[in-house]
């Protein structure tokens, strides 16, 4: 499986980080390695200072498919939880700077732990789901599906056209505002519509 994200799917988040709003979906990848589930500890990795947490909404691919049309998109995914993208901020600046590649700021071991996912038949409207990450007991990130500026299904059609899409694939789908650095012995737990999903330390 593949961790596809999508960056700067929020306004507010865009301009947080002074980057303009796309006009097409901006997409990278993760490894499977990076993966981490079951409220495992985040062990804080040594080559950062400054490791941001994202919370993201993530969609959990069902089918296979390519050059997918947006209106069929929603047969695609069948599954919806949480996920961190967690950013190696300091090594992502210097990368951006450089105009190379964000590998070793998105992609190393334990930058993607997951909640469980759940029916999207859970929900009453995907486009509406509210979203939440505490850290250390306080809210640092408070987001809404229906600000992201491209849709689950915008995001399925236009990432098929490149890439094939396989089940069991994870779509991590932007972040809101109020990124920030975590630290060793912190406590983050996300919620969805109200429902705690994760919860889990940095080590
Ligand atoms: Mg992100």
């Amino acid at each position: 499986m593949k961790i596809i994200c999508i960056g700067r799917n929020y306004v507010d988040h865009a301009k947080e980080l002074n980057n303009e709003v796309p006009a097409k979906p901006v997409f990278f990848m993760k490894p499977d390695s990076a993966m981490v589930i079951a409220n495992r500890p985040f062990f804080y990795p040594d080559f950062s200072k400054d490791v941001h947490y994202e919370l993201e909404v993530v969609i959990r691919i069902d089918r296979l498919g390519r050059s997918i049309g947006e209106q069929h998109a929603n047969r695609y995914f069948s599954e919806i939880g949480l996920g961190v993208d967690f950013t190696a901020r300091d090594l992502q600046s210097e990368m951006k700077k450089k105009g190379l590649p964000w590998e070793i700021a998105k992609g190393f071991d334990y930058s993607a732990p997951v909640s469980k996912f759940f029916p999207i038949s859970k929900y009453k409207n995907l486009h509406d789901l509210s979203f939440r990450l505490d850290l250390n007991g306080s809210t640092v990130q408070n987001g809404n599906t229906s600000l992201m500026i491209f849709t689950f299904e915008k995001i399925i059609s236009y990432v098929s056209r490149f890439v094939t899409l396989k089940t069991g694939d994870l779509i991590f789908t932007g972040t809101p505002a109020g990124v920030g650095p975590v630290a060793i012995n912190d406590r983050l737990e996300a919620y969805l519509e109200g429902e705690k999903l994760m919860d889990f330390p940095v080590k």
